[in-house]
C-alpha cells in the first residue's frame, strides 16, 4: 500500500508521466510506436483545467527517470508538487508558465527547458490564454517521482509572467 504522496493513483502510478518500461535485462532496442500507449485525463486532484497526458516510458534500471508528454489547455495547471530526485520539463509547443514558491511566475515558450531541482515546490502549466505542452522526464527515488500539494488557486495563478510578450496578462 503506496501513501498519497509517494505516487500516483494505482490506476495511473503506472502510466501517468510514463509508460513501457523495457525488460531488465533487454539489449535490443525498443520502439514503442505512436499511439501504442493510450492518452489520459490529468487527475482533478493534482491538475486544474483540462489536462492530458500522453505517457513515453517508464523508468528501467539504470535509467532511473519517466518520460511523459503533458498538454494543458489554457488556464489548466499543475497543483503545486515537489520531485523527490527532480524533473526535467521540455517545452514542445505554446505559451506556459513554471514558477516555484516564494519565486517569479515565469513565462515559457516552445524550445524552453526548465531544471525543477529536488525538493522544490513549484507548478507548471498553460498561459491564461493559450495552450501548453511539455515532456517531463522525471527522476524515481525510492519509488517515488512526485509528492503533490495544494493546488494552484487562481490568485496565485493569475499574477503576472516575468517575460510575457504580448500575452496580455
Ligand atoms: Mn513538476
Amino acid at each position: 500500500m503506496k501513501p498519497k504522496s509517494s505516487l500516483l493513483p494505482a490506476a495511473l502510478a503506472g502510466s501517468l508521466l510514463s509508460g513501457a518500461a523495457p525488460a531488465a535485462d533487454t539489449l535490443s532496442q525498443i520502439v514503442t510506436h505512436a499511439g501504442a500507449q493510450p492518452s489520459m485525463k490529468g487527475p482533478e486532484d493534482y491538475f486544474t483545467g483540462s489536462v492530458r497526458v500522453d505517457p513515453l516510458f517508464a523508468p528501467s534500471a539504470p535509467a532511473s527517470y519517466s518520460g511523459g508528454a503533458v498538454s494543458f489547455e489554457a488556464g489548466a495547471r499543475s497543483a503545486w508538487h515537489t520531485h523527490p530526485a527532480g524533473q526535467y520539463l521540455l517545452v514542445t509547443a505554446g505559451v506556459g508558465r513554471v514558477q516555484e514558491w516564494g519565486g517569479p511566475l515565469v513565462e515559457l515558450r516552445a524550445g524552453d527547458v526548465v531544471w525543477c531541482p529536488p525538493g522544490v515546490k513549484h507548478w507548471h502549466g498553460a498561459a491564461p490564454a493559450a495552450a501548453m505542452t511539455h515532456i517531463a522526464i522525471t527522476g524515481v527515488r525510492d519509488g517515488k517521482n512526485v509528492e503533490w500539494l495544494e493546488q494552484v488557486s487562481d490568485e496565485q495563478y493569475r499574477r503576472e509572467a516575468v517575460g510575457a510578450v504580448g500575452s496580455g496578462t
